[in-house]
């Protein structure tokens, strides 16, 4: 079964211009959620990943789901004001203006090796602005992975210094 045809397209959401990639028709698929779990673990079951950090909120279920199957621990990496304790923040530019994403400052030990998940890649600029948060408190990032890959936004220039997998890929809109 292909997993692509198991995202939704939801065109102008959530404003007009943009062709949401809907993940949601894919969870509830008992068959898509193991194989597209199986595949992410693929990737990273032989790095000896301690951590798995996910970025909220659709990085948190495979990042879960993952970070189970590798016996590693897991890092929510969250929108501003959401963390209780301690934390840092790192903020990235979006179309219009900038957002930033924080982190507990304990969730990473020196020399922990994390690997980092989000839904989807569009541009790239929230998964470096969370590899920083990671290298920052001294983590390192052995690999970065997504479900979807929109090739045709180039988020893999600004990563590039990274092992980056996807396991969908869209040449075009
Ligand atoms: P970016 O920083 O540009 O790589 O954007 C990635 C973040 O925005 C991810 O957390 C995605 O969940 C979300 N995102 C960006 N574009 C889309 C899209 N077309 N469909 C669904 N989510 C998106």
């Amino acid at each position: 079964m292909e997993l692509q045809n198991l995202i939704r397209d939801v065109p102008n959401f959530p404003k007009k211009g943009i062709v949401f990639k809907d993940i949601t028709t894919l969870l509830k698929d008992p068959v898509g959620l193991s194989g597209a779990t199986e595949e992410l673990y693929n990737f990273a079951k032989e790095k000896k990943i301690t951590k798995v950090a996910g970025i909220e909120s659709r990085g948190f279920i495979f990042g879960s789901l993952l970070a189970h199957q590798l016996k590693a621990g897991f890092i929510p990496i969250r929108k501003p004001g959401k963390l209780p304790a301690d934390k840092i923040s790192e903020s990235y530019s979006l179309e219009y203006g900038t957002d930033s994403i924080e982190i507990h400052k304990d969730a990473i030990v020196e020399g922990d090796r994390v690997l980092l998940h989000d839904d989807l890649l569009a541009t790239g600029g929230t998964m470096e602005a969370a590899c920083k948060l990671v290298e920052k408190l001294g983590g390192k990032v052995i690999q970065i992975s997504f479900l979807i890959e929109l090739i045709f936004l180039n988020g893999r220039e600004k990563l590039k210094q990274y092992d980056i997998r996807s396991i969908i890929q869209y040449n075009s809109e």
